[in-house]
């Protein structure tokens, strides 16, 4: 008699709860079409936090984990190749779409915005582990992707950088490819987190010339430096909002920034951004994930300075792609690797959280 394999996972009981390691059985089978991978490094996204802080509906016991790379062990019947059409086999190194989108729905087939798919599910956000095939989320030794996903082949990018840029790139990628950026634009980005550099590193390469990061602390300002920023501006040194548009103002021939990217979360932020912008600017909301909650907001300004304001949720598979060649041809000028800080086994998973939680790394993974 063959025994049940099992596998070890770290566990979201409930919101607020440390998290928990517990075993589960392995798929005895697979669907066709389906694939069995061993994690090698899951990445602790600040959205885990929100989700952990219960700021978005989501089922428990749950599996976190949406930026992950693994090792195919099982190959579904049918599946050779991977999103982009190179073959696929047992042993090859990938990563993947945590979001998966039917296809057919309104958004998906009709208004063509299929990151609001009316059917949408993710890894890591939308799957109880009380369910088969249990394991859905990136802080575990495996992970079932479900038939559908779109898997990328990882030939010659590394795990580090992957995990490193984690969602946050794809993000930026969809938020500027929504808004655009024009050839000499200069760029105001808010914060300095793993979006904030995503969407500096982006914002370089789609043509803006001068790129002024706000943010903090200092660590992730140097970073934002290593990274290209012309300028940053660390909000613990200059804590007040007025002093902070004058500088804006002085290092854009006080006119404003032609286009400005909110990457913080925090909705104060925002009618700072709109005095950021200049008169016909546009402005991208881009790290609101989680609901924060309200700031008030004179439209006065919007109507003024005939501002435009973007909005820019998750990302498709195809951003996937781009992120990937995009970590190919730039990872030398962006080493997206280097975001890595900490890394942590399986066991210390909750304590990767609460790192995250405070701010205190620059990016932490989960190596099981
Ligand atoms: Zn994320
Ligand atoms: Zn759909």
């Amino acid at each position: 008699m063959m025994a049940i394999e099992t596998a070890r996972a770290a566990v979201m009981t409930d919101f607020h709860q440390p998290l928990e390691v517990r075993s589960y059985p392995l798929p005895d089978r697979l669907e066709p079409g389906a694939l069995l991978v061993r994690v090698e490094m899951a990445g602790i996204c600040g959205t885990d936090v929100h989700l952990w802080k219960g700021q978005l509906a989501i089922p428990r016991p749950i599996i976190m984990g949406h930026e992950t790379v693994g090792v195919i062990q099982r190959l579904g019947e049918g599946l050779n190749k991977d999103w982009t059409g190179a073959q696929l086999s047992v042993g090859d190194r990938i990563t993947w779409s945590a979001g998966m989108l039917c296809g057919d729905c309104y958004h998906c087939a009709v208004i063509r915005q299929p990151t609001r798919c009316l059917n949408r599910s993710a890894y890591g956000i939308s799957f109880s582990c009380d369910d088969t095939p249990h394991f859905s989320g990136g802080y575990a030794e495996f992970i079932y992707l479900r038939p559908r996903t779109a898997v990328f082949k990882l030939s010659d990018v590394p795990s580090e950088a992957v995990t490193g840029a984690g969602c946050a790139l794809v993000t930026a990628i969809h938020g500027i490819e929504r808004m655009g950026i024009n050839w000499g634009d200069t760029v105001v980005i808010q914060g300095s987190g793993p979006v904030g550099l995503s969407a500096l590193a982006v914002a370089q390469t789609a043509g803006a010339s001068t790129t002024i990061v706000i943010g903090g602390p200092s660590e992730r300002l140097q970073q934002a430096a290593a990274f290209g920023a012309d300028h940053t501006i660390d909000i613990d040194e200059v804590a007040d909002s007025a002093v902070r548009l004058e500088q804006v103002r002085r290092l854009t021939n006080e006119h404003g920034a032609d286009v400005v990217i909110e990457c913080v979360g925090s909705p104060s932020v925002v009618p700072e951004g709109f005095e950021m912008c200049r008169d016909g600017g546009k402005y991208l909301v881009l790290g609101h994930y989680g609901d924060a909650g309200t700031a008030p907001i004179n439209p006065h300004v919007i109507t003024r300075k005939q501002l435009t304001v973007y909005g820019s949720w998750a990302s498709e598979p195809r951003h996937m792609s781009m992120a990937l060649e995009f970590l190919r041809k730039q990872g030398t000028r962006f080493p997206f690797e280097n975001l890595i800080s900490h890394r942590f086994p399986l066991e210390q998973a909750f304590e990767a959280l609460q790192i995250t939680a405070q701010w205190a790394s620059r990016k932490c993974v989960i190596v099981p």
